[in-house]
């Protein structure tokens, strides 16, 4: 990847959830630098309620008052096909799809209610899903495509009060890695970021000089890096990014306890062996799962478990 300006003329951005915070931020940015963007957003407030067309709109008219190109859409993400229409129908094309539309329900799990829990994965998950569900078959044709899915480190570390939103961020992780191993044979790459930015959602948990520093203009630089067309090999990776730090996250397994596995594998020989389980001395960082054959074969050579 090159350290040039990155243009995407001629490109279809759409970003979901773009009339405030981080979606306004890329869909600003993303018409700067030529791209035709539809700027989705369903309005309503950061819990989820209400709807309407203003949000969309203001930033549809300072994009256009600036000599970019960008129209509006309304629609609840969980309606992906009808945002995705709005790409083709104005544009004729989509090649980068921010899935970045949210909302909060943080309520402690003792009181968290279905409803907070299904609204959550709505938006956040079915969003993600019905969004990239409707833009995939025109990526996979003109063998071309970037979608950013956004996370949230409350979904990697957890966050006190947040299980809903968690549950639903870290499933960003899951959905960006299949679509990463189904889009890579279509030149469709697929990342998933963690963010940390000031906006409306943390304006309530973070202290005035602290969000001042975390402007959603920082959030921009590394998700136009992967969406843009040098990019060609970052896919089915996580990035966490906020404060002016951009890093990457990956899984790391212990070389871990290997058991013979028969019926001497009890609790009491995992038990015995814990400190192998968290032994990160000779840790690897997989890109999948464990070989379990090769794993088999080598425990069938332990004579028998010591507990
Ligand atoms: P924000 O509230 O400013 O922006 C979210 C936008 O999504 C809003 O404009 C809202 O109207 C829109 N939206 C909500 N539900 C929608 C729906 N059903 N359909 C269409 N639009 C909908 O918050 P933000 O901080 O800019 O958040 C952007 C994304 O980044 C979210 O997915 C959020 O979970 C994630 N995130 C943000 C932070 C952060 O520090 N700001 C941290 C981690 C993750």
């Amino acid at each position: 990847m090159g350290a040039q300006e990155l243009r995407f003329d001629g490109q279809t951005v759409v970003v979901t959830g773009a009339g405030g915070g981080l979606g306004k931020a890329y869909s600003l940015f993303f018409a700067s630098r030529g791209a035709n963007v539809v700027v989705n957003d369903l309005g309503g407030s950061f819990k989820g309620e209400g709807s309407g067309s203003k949000a969309a709109d203001a930033v549809v008219e300072e994009i256009k008052s600036k000599g970019g190109k960008a129209v509006a859409n309304y629609d609840d993400v969980s309606n992906g096909e009808a945002i995705i229409d709005t790409a083709i129908k104005a544009f004729g094309r989509v090649d980068v799809l921010l899935n970045n539309a949210g909302i909060l329900r943080d309520v402690s799990f003792k009181n968290m209610k279905d409803q907070d829990w299904d609204l959550i994965f709505k938006v956040h998950v079915k969003g993600a899903y019905k969004c990239a569900r409707a833009a995939w078959p025109h990526m996979r044709q003109q063998k071309y495509g970037r979608i950013i899915n956004t996370a949230s480190v409350a979904g990697l570390f957890g966050s006190f009060g947040q299980c809903n939103y968690s549950a639903a961020k870290l499933a960003q992780v899951g959905f960006s890695e299949t679509l990463a191993k189904e889009g890579m044979k279509y030149n469709i790459l697929v990342n998933c970021i963690a963010p940390i930015a000031a906006s409306r959602m943390t304006e309530t948990v973070m202290p005035p000089e602290v969000l001042s520093a975390l402007k959603p203009d920082r959030i921009v630089p590394l998700v136009a890096v992967l969406v843009h067309s040098s990019n060609t090999t970052e896919t089915g990776s996580i990035f966490e990014v906020g404060a002016g730090h951009q890093a990457k996250i990956r899984w790391e397994r212990s070389k871990g306890l290997l058991l013979k596995a028969d019926s001497s594998l009890t609790p009491g020989s995992v038990i015995a062996g814990w400190d192998k389980v968290n032994d990160f001395s000779e840790a690897e960082y997989p890109q999948g799962p464990a070989n379990f054959l090769e794993l088999l074969e080598e425990s069938q050579k332990i004579s028998k478990n010591s507990t």
